[in-house]
């Protein structure tokens, strides 16, 4: 398929390599010149990257820079061809991914979005989880592209429901590994071991997904960053916009946001989320010991 990928960064940068990989025929664009994907051609805007596109693949920080891209100076929508399909990766808000389709579809375009979940491995593997929003007909023509990049696609209903579920399980993240963070603090400070806390867990119904993947990056004290913290931060603020929208409290949540707010204070933002554990640990005066120690 001829597809234009947008956005190149952690994420997009391994999706589109995997696209080309495939056999598509791609051209790429991202907002700051000089990266490139092996086999891809490189366009100067993402109106050009558009032109003849049968899909434009999104995979951008936020609501803001989906809109820049798709709606701002040089966006892709003044080269959108009637019966494409715009597919966007990122998490941005549900009640924008309405709008915005709202106003694609009055050029005959079709929105789709197509959050993901399996971070900067699961990107450069091609084993990304997609949770999609939008019309079985569309998701079925987009099918080869789910394929190249990803294992599995969840169909959560019509567009804005992939972004919705997306909140809903980033939730669910940022809420264990506070959790996890916050066990491994008190343990350490109480003269527990840490490793031998973590074979526990995994030994236990504690275990998660979550603790297995983040444990071994944790116990390394290595913060680089897979799913950056400001990301994850941003996640959380569309999380709790997105609850006040539909009246739902989520206090849980509401808390977990602040020790982000002062993760971020301390200068963590760009570093991996795990790194909200060196906060607490700053304030139990304590360190959390890793393997080598
Ligand atoms: P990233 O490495 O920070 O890359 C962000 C990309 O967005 C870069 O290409 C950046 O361009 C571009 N961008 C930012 N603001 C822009 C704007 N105003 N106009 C145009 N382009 C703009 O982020 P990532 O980790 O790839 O994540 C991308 C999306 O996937 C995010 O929504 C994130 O929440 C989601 N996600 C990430 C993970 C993960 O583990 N990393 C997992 C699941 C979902 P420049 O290069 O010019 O800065």
């Amino acid at each position: 398929m001829r597809v234009a990928f947008l956005g190149l960064g952690i994420m997009g940068q391994s999706m589109a390599s995997n696209l080309v990989k495939a056999g598509h025929e791609v051209t790429v664009w991202n907002r700051t010149p000089g990266k490139l994907v092996e086999g891809a051609a490189v366009a100067p805007t993402p109106a050009a990257a558009t032109q003849g596109a049968e899909v434009v693949w999104l995979c951008v920080s936020d609501t803001d820079a989906v809109e820049e891209v798709i709606f701002g100076k040089d966006g892709a929508a003044l080269s959108l061809s009637e019966g494409a399909i715009i597919a966007d990766s990122s998490t941005i808000s549900p009640s924008a991914t309405l709008k915005f389709a709202e106003k694609v579809a009055a050029k005959g375009v079709a929105w789709v979005d197509a959050p993901m979940t399996g971070s900067k491995i699961g990107a450069r593997d091609g084993t990304l989880v997609f949770i999609v929003g939008g019309e079985e007909q569309n998701i079925e023509r987009l099918k080869p592209l789910f394929a190249a990049m990803g294992k599995k696609i969840f169909r959560m209903g019509e567009t804005g429901k992939g972004q919705a579920t997306k909140l809903a399980m980033n939730l669910q993240i940022a809420m264990i590994y506070e959790g996890f963070a916050e066990a491994l603090t008190l343990a350490t400070k109480l003269g527990v071991d840490s490793q031998q806390l973590v074979s526990l867990i995994e030994a236990t119904m504690v275990r998660s997904g979550v603790v297995e993947y983040k444990a071994p990056f944790v116990l390394q004290r290595d913060f680089t960053p897979n799913f950056p913290l400001r990301l994850m931060h941003k996640d959380i603020r569309l999380t709790l916009e997105a609850a006040k929208e539909a009246r739902v409290k989520l206090p849980g949540l509401q808390t977990v946001e602040e020790i982000y707010e002062l993760a971020t204070e301390e200068g963590n933002k760009d570093l991996d989320y795990a790194a909200t554990l060196t906060l607490l640990e700053k304030w139990a005066g304590v360190q959390v010991k890793g393997k080598a120690a």
